[in-house]
């Protein structure tokens, strides 16, 4: 490269806005259709099966609490999960989504990778009856 040109790229660099970004002190936006972390409403869900029966990486479980009040809670393994959008596609009562904006996903540790969605008191009953020991991160 002759060095007027180098001078001019250089000089031309000077005033430009720098590409650095500043994450994660500034986050940009994310597109509207990136997958992110799952979200499931236990409201709408039946218990069907079907997200169950077709995830291909075997990233959730639908755990009944109580079928005919139709309690159920998910456990759903991020680590697992390839974001494919397959229980979005399968569930016919729009439980499921994967948020856009919840895409931080790494940890140090594998615990924070498994969550429980669901009503409070249906996970609780879950702990319950499975008696289980270890913490696990409850969302609702
Ligand atoms: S996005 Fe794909 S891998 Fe993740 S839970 Fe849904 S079906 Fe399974
Ligand atoms: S496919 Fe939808 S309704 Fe059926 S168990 Fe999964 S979340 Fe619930």
């Amino acid at each position: 490269m002759k060095i007027g040109a180098m001078l001019g790229d250089i000089f031309g660099s000077l005033f430009k806005k720098p590409a650095t970004e500043m994450y994660p002190f500034v986050r940009s936006d994310t597109p509207f259709r990136l997958r992110g972390q799952l979200k499931y409403d236990s409201e709408k869900c039946t218990g069907c099966q079907l997200c169950v029966k077709d995830c291909p990486a075997d990233a959730i479980e639908i755990i009944t609490i109580d079928k005919v009040a139709k309690k159920f809670v998910m456990r759903y393994k991020a680590d697992r999960c390839i974001f494919c959008a397959q229980c979005v596609q399968s569930c016919r009562f729009d439980c499921i989504e994967l948020s856009n904006d919840e895409w931080e996903l790494a940890s140090e540790k594998r615990q924070p990778f498994e969550l429980l969605y669901g009503r409070e008191e249906d996970i609780a009953a879950l702990l319950e009856r499975a008696n289980q020991t270890e913490p696990v991160e409850t969302v609702e």
